[in-house]
């Protein structure tokens, strides 16, 4: 049995007890009043229920064409050094899991992670649904691999098939793309309202289709009132963002990292980003999902969009609390309890009530932060295979002091 004692941080309530885990099941026990006795002496850190991490890029695939820069071994080392016990991968691999073929020949390929791995099945033009219950992603504008729609149309009569089903987009849309294609910059490249377009036909389609959607990575203050709308409504919509967006803006860029922080949806101005933190403390944005995209420092020097984030997912929750007066809670709420119920209906039985609160019968995986010993990010520290951060030189308030999984602990070091 592993106990820990500290105080404990769940979405509502923060108490000071212990929890115990049965490394058998790998489930928590019970959790109860302190003794004295810990298996982990964690001093003033605090235990969260284990983050999750609904939105990465582990590259792996049956072709293994791009393990260059990550494969499903690293990607678990660099979630473990970053405090995430378990993340969902998207299905944009040159072999996209489309079908319940390449679906399970994925699946045994993550069995070497020590974090769980939800896989995301791709739509594309041509898809139809799986026969096994699983999330899907549709990308609604070009993005890298073949699964991307022209058109609003041609989206609609392919998630017409989708009706009922866990549906997450990338909300660009693809008309505005091509008309901003000449701009000057990336980010003139793919403006705001290519995001507010998109998301207005992604939140039509889930109500029409009656969805459990997700918007991905959100990144426009202008599409907030939209999704609040929806919400307020009775549309079964969620939305991510990205530590990228809640950290960096458009004023930020230098001739030296400009390259470096290029991604989709691009970075926005400061006041989208001011209002992304407000909208993600406020409960109207549920997610900190990284957006994991390990491309190497070569690849990112010509231009390829996405940076790697998931070392530092823990290091930026003590961010939101330390700089932005997130609570303990909030951050359990939008790092663990929220990313728990969006993957609860794909896990296996064994999993128990899943993940996202530290209670009996819930998966027996913790994120133990300390928010008082700071951590400058260096990229020979990373585990990602990619190997650097955007977060490089910067000293973030606190860090991961450990990890558990299922019962058993991964120190931070
Ligand atoms: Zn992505």
């Amino acid at each position: 049995m592993l106990r820990v004692e500290g105080m404990i941080a769940n979405h509502d309530r923060v108490f000071e007890g212990a929890v115990e885990i049965d490394p058998a099941s790998g489930l928590i026990v019970s959790v109860g009043s302190k003794t004295g006795k810990s298996d982990l002496d964690i001093g003033d850190a605090l235990i969260f229920p284990g983050f999750g991490d609904i939105h990465i890029h582990a590259r792996e695939d049956a072709g293994g064409t791009q393990m260059y820069k990550e494969d499903f071994v690293t990607t678990s080392d660099a979630a473990l050094h970053g405090g995430v016990t378990h993340v969902a991968d998207m299905p944009n691999n040159p072999i996209a899991p489309v079908d319940d073929a390449r679906y399970a020949e994925k699946e045994k390929l993550t069995a070497k992670s020590v974090v769980h791995v939800t896989l995301y099945a791709g739509i594309g033009p041509e898809t139809e649904p799986l026969q096994r219950h699983v999330p899907y992603k549709a990308f609604m504008g070009p993005s890298v691999g073949d699964l991307f729609f022209a058109s609003q149309e041609q989206l609609e009569g392919v998630i017409a098939r989708y009706r009922g089903r866990n549906v997450s987009f990338h909300c660009e849309d693809p008309v505005i793309l091509q008309e901003s294609k000449g701009a000057a910059t990336h980010e003139a490249r793919r403006p705001a309202r290519a995001e507010i377009t998109a998301t207005e036909f992604a939140l039509y389609l889930i109500e029409k289709y009656e969805l459990q959607g997700k918007l991905c990575h959100y990144s426009t203050e202008g599409g907030l009132q939209k999704i609040a709308a929806a919400k307020n409504r009775g549309v079964r919509v969620t939305a991510e963002v990205t530590p990228h967006h809640l950290f960096f803006d458009e004023t930020m860029l230098t001739e030296e990292n400009r390259l470096a922080l290029q991604m989709n949806p691009p970075l926005r101005g400061s006041a989208d980003r001011l209002a992304l933190i407000e909208a993600l403390r406020g409960g109207l944005l549920d997610y900190v999902a990284t957006d994991h995209a390990p491309h190497t420092l070569e690849e990112k020097a010509h231009g390829v969009s996405g940076v790697p984030l998931l070392d530092t997912y823990g290091a930026f929750a003590t961010w939101l609390i330390r700089e932005h007066r997130f609570s303990a809670g909030d951050v359990a709420r939008v790092c663990a309890y929220n990313p728990g119920r969006f993957v609860k209906e794909f896990l296996p039985s064994s999993f128990g009530e899943g993940y996202g609160v530290v209670a009996p019968g819930y998966v027996g995986s913790l994120t133990i932060l300390d928010l008082d010993s700071p951590w400058t990010v260096r990229s020979e520290e990373m585990r990602t295979k990619c190997a650097w951060s955007p977060f490089e030189g910067f000293t973030f308030p606190g860090r991961v002091r450990a990890t558990v999984v299922h019962g058993k602990v991964y120190p931070a070091s």
